[in-house]
């Protein structure tokens, strides 16, 4: 396959490009550098199979050539990142949506969005199923990036709905592992930093908001997983918005196309994972309480039912295994 992966230079998009190079395929890589980095992917470059296109996404789009698949992973996603460029997040997830959906039209590609757990806001429901509408505050700070990933997921059903495109929807829970910057804000990156260099360990509100963090591995291979699976794959099982199962005669069996979660159920508060950072860095590090910042989800948990049956995916890696591994990373990066 030829693939397009924009945000390919970023932590996840990058992972993604050495999977697929890894398996044979082209990989086309598109990226602004606005939050990823020429570093992730120059082990990749002069590659036969590589190339690398410095571009804004949400600018007229041309690439030359066929393409088979177009994965869109381009948008800021830490919080402190997003929150420092909303107006460039709005556009990338509604404009560069758009202008990818447009090309993959064009080409007859497939379609993949990187879409996000963000999609559920500050949820009411607890695991998160897909079948769940979420609970979004529109004009808070943060609705720049949910806003942004609800109007992807719309924009991209409508082409598969009116356009007949092929179209998948990746609902990606808070993933961690190495090439995330050290500097970025999310919470696993700042603790095995601060933790490394014996700094206070810098927890937002009382701590007790709940996060599930999914080793980048096991994202990855359930990507490529949905990537690749056959376009009429469907199952019968339906759950109802609290995730409960049912089985209406009138509704259609949840397809390839609906959005699919991604992500580690193993739930944990964010003192939690503080905790387990300590002991596995091995410093004995003070905790700094901050202000916890507006609309921040109380709970996140995803709900993997819907991956397992058409994906027959799950995580492999367990927390303390791929926090060794990232807390191994940062020690060589710092
Ligand atoms: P990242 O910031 O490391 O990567 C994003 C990449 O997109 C960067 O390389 C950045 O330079 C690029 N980019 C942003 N705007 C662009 C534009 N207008 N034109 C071209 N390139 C642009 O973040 P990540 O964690 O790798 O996230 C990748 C995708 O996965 C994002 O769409 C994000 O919303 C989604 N996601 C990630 C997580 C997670 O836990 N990592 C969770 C949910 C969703
Ligand atoms: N968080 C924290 N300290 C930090 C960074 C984040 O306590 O230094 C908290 C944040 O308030 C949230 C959780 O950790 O409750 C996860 O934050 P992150 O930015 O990683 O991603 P989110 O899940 O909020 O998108």
């Amino acid at each position: 396959m030829r693939v397009l992966i924009t945000g390919g230079a970023g932590f996840l998009g990058s992972h993604l490009c050495d999977a697929l190079i890894e398996r044979g395929h082209q990989v086309v890589c598109l990226d602004n550098f606005c939050t990823g980095r020429p570093d992730n992917i120059a082990h990749l470059m002069g590659h036969e199979r590589f190339s690398f296109i410095k571009y804004n996404v949400c600018d007229y789009l041309h690439i030359d050539g066929p393409l088979d698949a177009i994965m869109h992973f381009a948008s800021p996603a830490s919080p402190q990142d997003y929150l420092e460029m909303p107006i460039a997040t709005l556009k990338v997830g509604a404009l560069g949506t758009h202008k990818t959906l447009g090309l993959a039209k064009a080409k007859n590609a497939r379609f993949l969005l990187a879409s996000t757990s963000e999609v559920y806001g500050d949820p009411l429901v607890n695991p998160q199923p897909e079948s769940y509408w979420g609970n979004v505050n529109p004009i808070s700070p943060r609705g720049v990036y949910d806003e942004a990933k609800r109007f992807a997921e719309a924009m991209t059903m409508a082409y598969h709905r009116y356009h007949g495109l092929d179209t998948r929807i990746v609902r990606i829970f808070n993933t961690y592992g190495p090439r995330m910057r050290p500097n970025d804000g999310r919470v696993v990156s700042n603790f095995i930093v601060q933790a490394l260099q014996g700094k206070p360990l810098t927890v937002f509100g009382d701590g007790t908001q709940t996060r599930s963090f999914c080793y980048v591995d096991d994202l990855v291979r359930g990507i490529l997983a949905l990537l690749m699976a056959d376009s009429d794959k469907s199952i019968e099982q339906r759950t109802d918005r609290a995730g409960f199962l049912t089985t209406p005669k009138e509704s259609p069996p949840e397809s390839i196309h609906d959005p699919i979660n991604l992500g580690n159920p193993r739930e944990l508060t964010v003192n939690g994972i503080a905790e387990l950072v300590v002991q596995l860095v091995g410093t004995k590090t003070p905790i700094d309480y901050r202000p916890l910042p507006a609309d921040d989800p109380r709970v996140r948990r995803p709900d993997i039912r819907r991956a397992k049956a058409l994906l027959g995916w799950e995580p492999r890696v367990d927390l303390e295994d791929g926090l060794r591994r990232t807390i191994e990373y940062f020690r060589k990066v710092l």
